[in-house]
């Protein structure tokens, strides 16, 4: 096997991976992606990402992050008509049964499908010099010299028995929530991450539509949050093509089928009364498409004493939130980020340095969503008092934020990940929370 001074190896082109690529671009000679399906995401989604038939949201944070990755991917993506919308302005949110005052913030956000966004994001790594994206082609093991140090990957052709040994000085696993690494890990002799989960049990069903334009005044998504005694939320997003994604989700036994009924019934049940006037002008254009999501899952790689030089995960394999907060693609590009800044210190103890940065990019958004899934999930390992405490000051927020421009923005702001939880306990609004938002006085 050739020796490859400064070449590494991404697995996985999801969003993580290309973020991933899109920085090593910049330490590294050479970059090859490997990626298990054969056929890039063009206008439709792809096998090894189910969740692309359901709406990806980009948090508040996504945008300015996405923008230092790839300058101007925003606008592009709205040149390939993704619908511009304002945050808050034109998004209608309910939370735990509270409608958040629409306020402007003074920030914009895009809303697309997640095939379009991941092709403009594929197409500029693809036009990345010194950037190869090999598809059709799956990583089934770790090389090592020694078990000390990985140099590189075992790839398989997708469906075939051909095999190929790529060398490299750092190998990057985005391969998704089921990534093998931990197996990987154990068979060199090292120890495996502990792993923290978190049971949401949660299932989509999701439905496109073709709506009239402007059918629903200035609004561009509306969001209805899931409640304990009724743990289903829809979400009803505008994307390309003048065409809507209809999801409902529920926790636990609330979960929704692809029957149409069925799915209409939920609709009805959740929906304000303008969603549905403007569905009864629109068609279905599409089959109701399921996804189940058993658990959050976060792996403690941060936590490890001995791990391999020459080798890190990054994106869902690393930690997947529930999808419900939308924070997944956000957690990728900022841990692409935090991994180009920790390059610049060198390869060499890199794995220690940036899983521990890595983690405190994770934190607040795994923080965040065990607090909002304690009342809904079903679960006691959820029940602990902090959790509990934290999940009951939300739903206070959420009240004050009917009436209070600052706690809706606040909220936003922090469900957007542009700002930690701690954002939310400031004085004055703590103090709206504890009136409930009601004036002063
Ligand atoms: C229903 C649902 C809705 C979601 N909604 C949102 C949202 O609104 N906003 C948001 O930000 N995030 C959302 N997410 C999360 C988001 O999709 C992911 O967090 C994000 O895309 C990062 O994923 P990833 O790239 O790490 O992994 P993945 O998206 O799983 O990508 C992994 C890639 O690796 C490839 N692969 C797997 N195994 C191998 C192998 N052995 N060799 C080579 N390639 C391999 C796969 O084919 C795939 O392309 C949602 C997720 C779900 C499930």
């Amino acid at each position: 096997m050739a020796t490859s001074p400064d070449h590494a190896v991404v697995l996985g082109a999801g969003m993580s991976g290309l973020f991933t690529a899109r920085v090593l671009a910049q330490h590294f000679r050479r970059v090859t992606v490997v990626e298990r399906d054969a056929t890039p995401t063009d206008d439709g989604p792809r096998r090894g990402i189910p969740q692309g038939h359901h709406p990806h949201g980009l948090l508040l944070k996504a945008s300015d992050l996405f923008d230092s990755l790839f300058p101007g991917i925003i606008a592009e993506c709205a040149e390939h008509g993704a619908v511009r919308a304002n945050v808050l302005t034109q998004h209608r949110v309910y939370i735990y049964g509270h409608e958040l005052r629409q306020t402007e913030i003074g920030r914009e956000t895009v809303l697309l499908s997640r095939p379009l966004l991941e092709h403009r994001v594929a197409e500029r790594v693809r036009a990345l010099p010194n950037v190869t994206v090999r598809r059709g082609w799956e990583a089934v093991g770790l090389l090592t010299t020694g078990g000390y140090r990985v140099t590189g990957v075992t790839v398989g052709r997708s469906g075939s028995g051909e095999r190929e040994d790529l060398a490299a000085d750092l190998v990057v696993d985005a391969t998704g929530r089921s990534g093998r690494a931990r197996a990987w890990l154990r068979t060199l002799g090292y120890p495996e991450p502990a792993e923290q989960r978190v049971p949401v049990g949660i299932s989509y069903a999701t439905r496109l539509y073709e709506l009239p334009p402007d059918v629903l005044g200035n609004d561009r998504l509306v969001s209805v949050s899931p409640q304990p005694a009724h743990p289903r939320g829809i979400a009803f997003v505008s994307r390309e093509n003048h065409r809507w994604s209809l999801s409902l989700y529920g926790y636990g036994d609330h979960r929704p089928t692809a029957d149409p009924d069925e799915f209409a019934a939920g609709i009805a049940e959740l929906a304000p009364e303008y969603v549905l006037k403007a569905l009864a002008r629109g068609t279905a254009v599409s089959d109701i498409q399921v996804m189940q999501y058993p658990a959050g899952i976060r792996r403690r790689y941060d936590r490890l004493d001995r791990f391999p030089e020459g080798f890190l995960v990054t994106g869902d394999a690393l930690c997947s939130v529930n999808p419900v907060y939308g924070s997944g693609m956000t957690i990728a590009a900022a841990q692409a980020r935090e991994l180009g800044r920790q390059l610049r210190g060198g390869t060499h103890g890199l794995w220690r340095r940036y899983f521990r940065a890595a983690a405190r990019i994770t934190a607040p958004a795994w923080q965040f969503a065990v607090m909002g899934d304690a009342p809904l999930a079903g679960t006691s390992r959820l029940r602990q008092p902090g959790v509990v405490l934290g999940s009951a000051y939300m739903r206070r927020m959420a009240r004050a934020a009917e009436t209070d421009q600052e706690a809706a923005g606040a909220l936003m702001r922090v469900v957007g990940m542009d700002r930690s939880p701690a954002h939310l306990f400031r004085p004055r609004l703590l103090a709206s929370a504890l009136r409930g938002g009601r004036p002063r006085g």
